[in-house]
């Protein structure tokens, strides 16, 4: 059966109309989903009629939540879900203090469960690909975030969506794009789309596509290596798109959209963190409009990598910083309960080979 989440408002208007109801009763499910409502019956103002009839079409919610970890601080929690048709996935919220002192809400959602590109330090690449996620199992996994009952004056429930999770969200480009569609949307989660950013491994026509989408939301490229050699290693990816490619696809990105992209480098001791590769990277980025975001390795179970030292780390930030290029190194989150970047792994996908 589908999911209420999976259409968008004038896809819903025509459904209803079609069923012989007022299109306006589509804007009313849309915003108690988007509210939190977990079935029609939570949504007081719907005929009764009306709700019995949906509920033989579609359902409201998708996804069995699992379990749920929290950090010892409580800035961390995972939820892992079950689909319907037995995959699962995960999801993390994160919350912490903006540059202005606001609290900060991130949610980090998975576009697909597992993940197909195999990248050595990865463990949702290390568990293989299981399945593209719909929009709506995309959108509802920040629906799951929401409070139970939204007190009026409180600070926002939720702040930032990152597309961060298990997979790769732009090879599964048009319910990715359909999800940013509904956070942003007023009838949907209503998020600025400077709040919502996708990160991507580095795919090529899709970056490319998306510099040309009506909602802008920001631009993360998995980095990790300055020098076609070593990201050919790293990233069995880049040797269908090496960095000529993908530098050239992210300028256009830029001077299509004049935002900044950012640039994720995973430092992993000994492989690509030495000063010599700050220095490669620093010649590589020069003159781009961008951030470079140095990522602590989150060891996983079966990669070979371990975690740099905080000394050479900063080193590394500061070399870069040096050379004109505008670095910051991420605090790591949510290690204790494997909910940090790339230790996403709910173990219950199929092997298969990367691509390319
Ligand atoms: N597939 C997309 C988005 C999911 S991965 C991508 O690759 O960009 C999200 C982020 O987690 C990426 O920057 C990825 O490189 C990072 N990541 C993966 N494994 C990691 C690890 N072991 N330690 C730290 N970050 C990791
Ligand atoms: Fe997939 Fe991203 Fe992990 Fe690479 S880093 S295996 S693209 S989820």
């Amino acid at each position: 059966m589908p999911s209420l989440l999976d259409h968008d408002l004038p896809a819903l208007r025509r459904h209803i109309e079609s069923l012989g109801h007022p299109a306006y009763r589509a804007q009313q499910l849309l915003e108690w989903a988007y509210r939190g409502a977990t079935s029609y019956d939570a949504m007081p103002n719907v005929p009764k009629a009306l709700r019995t009839e949906l509920a033989g079409w579609a359902r409201v919610r998708s996804l069995e939540p699992i379990t749920s970890s929290e950090s010892s601080d409580h800035r961390t929690t995972k939820l892992l879900f079950r689909l319907p048709d037995g995959a699962s996935i995960e999801a993390v919220r994160m919350t912490g203090r903006n540059s202005d002192g606001g609290e900060r809400v991130t949610i980090c959602v998975s576009s697909q469960a597992g993940c197909a590109y195999g990248c050595k330090f990865c463990a949702t690449g290390q568990g293989g690909y299981g399945r593209n996620l719909s929009q709506g199992e995309i959108v509802e996994q920040v629906l799951h975030f929401l409070p139970p009952a939204p007190r009026a004056g409180a600070p926002p429930a939720i702040t930032n969506i990152v597309f961060m999770g298990m997979g790769e969200p732009f090879a599964n480009y048009g319910p990715v794009m359909g999800a940013i569609g509904a956070l942003n949307a007023p009838w949907g989660l209503g998020l600025g789309a400077r709040h919502l950013t996708v990160s991507t491994v580095g795919l090529v026509p899709e970056i490319r596509r998306f510099a040309q989408e009506p909602v802008q939301a920001g631009l993360a490229i998995s980095l990790h290596a300055p020098s076609d050699t070593l990201r050919d290693q790293l990233l069995p990816v880049n040797r269908k798109y090496p960095l000529k490619l993908l530098m050239a696809a992210c300028r256009q990105y830029i001077a299509r959209t004049s935002r900044r992209v950012t640039f994720e480098y995973i430092l992993l001791p000994g492989v690509n963190d030495s000063m010599n590769h700050a220095a490669e990277l620093a010649t590589l980025l020069r003159g781009l409009l961008c951030h470079v975001n140095l990522i602590p390795n989150n060891p996983t179970p079966d990669g070979p990598f371990g975690r740099a030292e905080p000394g050479v780390m900063r080193a590394f930030t500061d070399a870069l910083k040096r050379a004109g290029i505008p670095a910051t190194l991420r605090a790591t989150q949510g290690m204790e309960i494997q909910a940090a970047c790339g230790q996403l792994q709910t173990g219950s996908q199929r092997r298969e080979q990367p691509e390319p």
